[in-house]
């Protein structure tokens, strides 16, 4: 039996008057908390807020209130969206899919498994639901917004902070590799989030790779080509490893500011450039060592030269600032301009 419940913070107790018993103690299951003030806490727990958590299984679109459109994808649109009975924020992601049965079952497929994963470093897919060709999935919301949005105001990310964000972004990897065996498909600045608290997570596996690659339209959606790994680019078989590519193109381009491949005009030339050219690499004369051997280690053409994620995250790169304590949430919150999206 769960521990009865009692509110820490006697705000919008009219809101909520209706879960609430007559001695002021909750029901069991009546798991609520707003975000802003009020608290619901097991009684065991004082000092840990029990939010609405994926498996709870009771969020309803209706129920949700919407905010502001926060962004927007080659698929569809991303609102921030405020539930009514908890004030917990939320980000609803509503995809248009005009696309064959056999497709949009491999998308509700991918969706099941979004809804499993349970990782610090990954964000939550609380819900998802199918209407009429949309698909809306309600997301943990990141108020720092994507990487890329980041990128954009900051320009370029000192080695120190890259540090502490890849090694978020690797332990996001390892769980998604070696606990869920899951290849992410769509590694990129924008799929990678952020928010005040310092926490980095990887958004977007699978889903949105299906979309693009199903939609046939691979001349104009260069964008979502460009951090695939030569093996995949090319249609050859892929696994894990691919995702390692994508993972050292993102922090070069966070390091130097720019995608490290020349813009192209279409698909086809980007994956000459990434089957014949040479693999990009950080500038020694602006870098350190041990951030151009990371590198090195990521983009190695031949898939089975690559480091696993596992490896990497004992690479001296990611240790080499650690004397500096870097705090990646007043880095967040100060650096450059306000949080993206808040
Ligand atoms: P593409 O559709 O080509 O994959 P994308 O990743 O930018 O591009 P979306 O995943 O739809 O497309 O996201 C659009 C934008 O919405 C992101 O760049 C980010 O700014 C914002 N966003 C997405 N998910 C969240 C979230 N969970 N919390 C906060 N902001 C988000
Ligand atoms: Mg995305």
């Amino acid at each position: 039996m769960r521990p009865s419940l009692k509110v820490s913070l006697p705000a919008h107790e009219a809101a909520i008057g209706k879960f609430l018993t007559q001695s002021g103690t909750f029901k069991d299951g009546d798991l609520l908390v707003n975000k802003d003030g009020l608290r619901i806490v097991s009684q065991s727990e004082e000092d840990e807020p029990s939010l609405i958590k994926p498996s709870d299984n009771q969020l309803s679109l209706a129920d949700l209130d919407a905010i502001k459109v926060i962004g927007k994808g080659s698929g569809g649109i991303v609102q921030l969206v405020r539930h009514k009975w908890t004030g917990q924020f939320f980000a609803l992601k509503v995809i248009q899919l005009n696309i064959e049965e056999s497709i949009r079952r491999q998308i509700a497929q991918e969706l099941k498994i979004s809804l499993s994963t349970q990782c610090s470093y990954i964000v939550v897919c609380y819900q998802s639901f199918y209407d009429n060709g949309l698909i809306s999935i309600v997301l943990e919301y990141m108020d720092g917004g994507s990487l890329a949005d980041f990128l954009k105001n900051v320009k370029t990310i000192p080695e120190e902070y890259l540090a502490a964000i890849c090694k978020q972004v690797l332990k996001g990897l390892i769980y998604l590799h070696h606990e869920k065996h899951i290849i992410h498909r769509d590694l990129k600045p924008s799929n990678i989030l952020i928010n005040h608290r310092g926490e980095v997570k990887i958004s977007d596996f699978g889903v949105s790779a299906i979309i693009a690659s199903s939609s046939g339209q691979r001349d104009t959606f260069t964008g979502t080509f460009n951090y695939m790994s030569p093996e995949r680019i090319t249609g050859a078989k892929h696994g894990y490893i691919s995702d390692i590519w994508s993972l050292g193109l993102v922090m070069l381009e966070c390091a130097t500011g720019q995608f490290p491949y020349p813009p192209r005009e279409s698909f086809y030339e980007l994956l000459e450039a990434v089957v014949e050219q040479p693999s990009p690499s950080a500038p020694s004369d602006q870098f350190s060592e041990e951030f151009c051997s990371f590198i090195s280690a990521c983009v190695q053409k031949k898939a089975t030269d690559r480091k696993s994620a596992q490896v990497l995250l004992k690479h001296p790169f990611l240790s080499m600032y650690d004397d500096l304590n870097i705090d990646l949430a007043s880095y967040f919150t100060t650096a450059g301009a306000p949080l993206a999206t808040f």
